[in-house]
């Protein structure tokens, strides 16, 4: 196979409500050390070619929490542990 298949293992959900914050967006860019997130004026936008480098640091999920939106990004592991 040669091409390359990204997010395998994991997968970011983001709520509808944190989708369209350009200031969570923000927050989430900067505090996501493997740069899944990309902030946009319209909001944030997944990298899916970083989604399997996630360490599952949650510091995304507390991102959100903290800004009121708790529960707004969840990480999904696609295999089982
Ligand atoms: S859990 Fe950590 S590495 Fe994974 S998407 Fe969130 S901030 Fe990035």
């Amino acid at each position: 196979m040669s091409e390359l298949l990204h997010g395998i293992f994991i997968d970011v959900e983001v709520a509808d409500s944190v989708a369209g914050d350009a200031e969570l967006a923000k927050k989430l860019a900067e505090v996501c050390p493997v740069d899944i997130f990309a902030a946009g004026d319209a909001g944030v936008r997944i990298i899916r070619e970083n989604l399997d480098e996630c360490v599952l640091c949650n510091l995304c999920v507390d991102a959100a929490k903290a800004a009121g939106a708790e529960g707004g990004v969840r990480i999904v592991k696609l295999y089982e542990s």
